[in-house]
Order: structure tokens, then sequence, then C-alpha cells
């Protein structure tokens, strides 16, 4: 079945995850992506995958996909961040972390994580998440 995965990636993460997405694009292919808005050109400028963009990161990309999260519609995240420099949008970065939280979405901050979770996705270890699908979102509460 069909995930919805949401990429993320800071500057300095952007070539990493760039090599990411294209080493997996077999698995990738078969998902609806979305992105922030620099990431997701810089994915499709070197796959042929689709991605649907939203807005760049510090500008408000996050939080629009923090409101997917929210409504549980996101299936996983990989969210490529730089731990070595401050981000001004800080706060839409933990607000997003927090959100993945609350609905308990997977979630990879590095490389090494985002491979166990593609693997795992490509297994069918992502099966859960079909029972979320057949909900609306906003019907639960
Ligand atoms: P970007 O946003 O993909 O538009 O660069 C990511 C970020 O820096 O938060």
């Amino acid at each position: 079945m069909s995930m919805k995965i949401a990429l993320i990636a800071h500057d300095r993460k952007k070539e990493e995850m760039v090599n990411f997405v294209t080493a997996y694009e077999p698995v990738f292919k078969h998902h609806q992506l979305y992105a922030t808005g620099t990431t997701g050109t810089r994915i499709m400028d070197s796959t042929n995958l689709k991605v649907h963009r939203f807005m760049s990161g510090p500008l408000g990309g996050d939080q629009q996909i923090g409101a997917m999260v929210a409504t549980n519609e996101m299936d996983l995240i990989i969210f490529l961040r730089d731990p070595l420099m401050a981000q001004p949008h800080e706060p839409d970065i933990i607000a997003l972390l927090r959100l993945c939280d609350v609905q308990g979405i997977p979630v990879a901050t590095n490389i090494a994580t985002s491979e166990i979770l593609v693997k795992a996705l490509d297994r069918g270890d992502f099966a859960w998440r079909e029972l979320v699908h057949k909900y609306k979102p906003g019907e639960t509460e």
C-alpha cells in the first residue's frame, strides 16, 4: 500500500538526502512523497520521482508537514537535521517532532535510522498504518 512520506533536509544535509533517495528510488517510487521546498526541488532534479513540494522550511514548510502529521495523514518522516548549525526555524522543527510523538509517527533524524525505516517500509512493516488510513482525520476524537 502506498504511504505518505515527508522528506526534509537542512542545507548541509541535502546532498546526503539526494544520495539516499536516489539509492532507494525503487522503494520510494511506490509511495507519495512530500518535501519542504528546496529539498523537494533537489530530489526531483536528481531522480525521476514526483514530490509534492511545500514551502521552504524556514518559511513554514515544516509547519505544513506538521499539519498533516497532526491529522495523522503522514506515515513516515525522514528529517535529516543539521545538529551543528543553529536554524532560524528551530521552534518549527521542535513542533514537528513533537507532533510525530503525539501521533506515534515513525520519524528518522539521521541517515542510519532513515535506512532502517526505509528497509522496514519495503518489507511491509508499515502495514499497521493501513488501519489508520481507514479512519478519516479528525474523526477519532
Ligand atoms: P528546504 O527546507 O528544503 O526548503 O531547504 C528545509 C529546512 O531547511 O528546514
